[in-house]
């Protein structure tokens, strides 16, 4: 897809990606949708029940569900091609689909067992250009190592740049995190109890997924580690929950699903409230997609964000406590001026070229008036360490326009081309060759409008 020069970046990746669109339950705002626990922790009862959140840490026996109403557990498995009848029919299928009888080895990076709707299933084989091979990450740059206090992590074995892309994986397994009960449950159990038969529920679902892949797939996931062995989920949807990426996919007509995609090299990558990297999800090769959001350099840990980087320590403290993880970063320890910072952060809007055309034709207007917010944001994400942030994008763009008007040759290049690196990252597609060649920014009707 190419897109005008004069277009802002996305405020909103891909429509497939997993961090913009509104999940059906309860993602509080686009940058929540990030985190590695795409549940949201809520959960929409089909019958008229008030949204409850998931349990985490250990549940009293009083919300467990009593033995005789334990649901029996579902083993169905629908053929895809019957499933063409009704587009929200849950369907266990394989993707990318392979041939009857494949081997592991002789699908270049494997395939993933999934829990879908029908109609999600038609939305990714539609991506332009299904089934894609996975796109090239850069050879032999991180290794999978213990960490002195986390377990284990991801470690670069060589400088990585920004931008550049670290990993591409397909998951494991890629499912929705609740589907419609089976059977009607009884009105006399309580909500904690209703949540209970769920999390047995989406157990035998997960279990008739998993088994579908060879044995030692199945085994890596059930090597993966579980924070939730007390809440009453069972050890599947235990893995899911720690590990899982949430992705949310809009089919052309329904309500949009959230997924969770458990990748096994991915799932060991850890938290940090100033991450390194930032990930994409490419429907059209069915993976996962980390890449570098600033210089990495050789030994330093990879890193992502499981809880909102733009909330305060404590609100970040709560996201991250059903995943056993106590941030112990300059942030979380001395919030403070990081609290501010951020917060001061999540204020910056996305500026508009139209709003840069206002502005240069407006000699009333100081001339820091755009560039002056812009440089500031960029300034306090960059002491904050999180230019994975959406208004990292929005700022260097609206820097970059800044640039060109005062016909800057030097800033203009050197701004345009992280804006130029950011916005590949969302959409590998996006033609902006413009902004790293000087010709293409001298060609910008913006251009030396506010040359002095
Ligand atoms: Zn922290």
């Amino acid at each position: 897809m190419k897109r005008g020069f004069l277009k802002r970046p996305t405020g909103a990746p891909s429509a497939l990606s997993s961090k913009a669109e509104p999940a059906p339950t309860a993602v509080k705002s686009q940058e929540a949708n990030r985190n590695k626990e795409n549940e949201t922790r809520t959960v929409v009862d089909d019958s008229d029940r008030p949204r409850i959140k998931l349990p985490y840490g250990k549940v009293d026996s009083d919300s467990l569900l009593p033995e005789e109403f334990k649901p029996k557990l579902p083993t169905y498995e629908i053929p895809a091609q019957n499933a063409n009848i009704n587009p929200d029919f849950p369907l266990i299928t394989t993707q990318p689909p392979i041939l009857a009888g494949a081997e592991w080895n002789d699908v270049p990076g494997g395939w993933s067992e999934c829990h879908m709707y029908a109609s999600t299933k038609r939305k990714i084989q539609s991506s332009p250009g299904f089934p894609r091979e996975l796109p090239k990450a850069k050879p032999d740059c991180f290794r999978i190592a213990e960490t002195p206090d986390k377990g284990l992590g991801m470690f670069a074995t060589k400088p990585i740049r920004f931008g550049e892309l670290i990993i591409s994986e397909r998951p494991l397994i890629f499912c929705g995190l609740f589907t419609s009960m089976s059977a009607k449950l009884p009105k006399q159990l309580t909500d904690q109890q209703v949540i209970q038969a769920r999390l047995a529920n989406k157990e035998g679902e997960l279990e008739a997924v998993l088994e579908r892949l060879p044995q030692e797939r199945q085994d890596a996931y059930r090597a993966l580690f579980n924070s939730h062995l007390h809440d009453g989920s069972g050890p599947l949807m235990g893995i899911m929950r720690t590990n899982g990426f949430g992705v949310t996919i809009e089919p052309e007509r329904g309500a949009a699903g959230t997924f969770s995609a458990v990748c096994e090299k991915l799932s060991r990558i850890n938290h940090s409230c100033s991450p390194n990297s930032s990930r994409r999800w490419s429907s059209s090769s069915f993976s996962m997609q980390f890449y570098a959001s600033r210089d990495i350099q050789a030994g330093e840990e990879i890193t992502i964000q499981y809880a909102e980087l733009l909330s305060t320590a404590a609100s970040r403290k709560a996201e991250l406590a059903p995943y056993d993880v106590i941030c112990k970063c300059d942030s979380c320890m001395n919030p403070t001026e990081s609290d501010i910072r951020r917060q001061e952060i999540q204020k910056y809007k996305p500026i508009s070229p139209d709003d840069v055309m206002k502005w240069a034709y407006n000699r009333q207007l100081p001339n820091d008036y755009i560039l002056g917010p812009a440089l500031k944001t960029i300034d306090l994400i960059r002491q904050e360490g999180i230019e994975a942030v959406r208004p990292f994008n929005w700022a260097m763009f609206a820097a970059t326009l800044c640039y060109i008007t005062f016909a800057n040759v030097q800033k203009a290049v050197e701004f345009g081309k992280i804006v130029f690196t950011l916005e590949t990252i969302e959409d590998p597609q996006w033609d902006v060759a413009h902004f790293t060649s000087l010709k293409g920014m001298q060609g910008h009707p913006l251009w030396g409008l506010r040359k002095n």
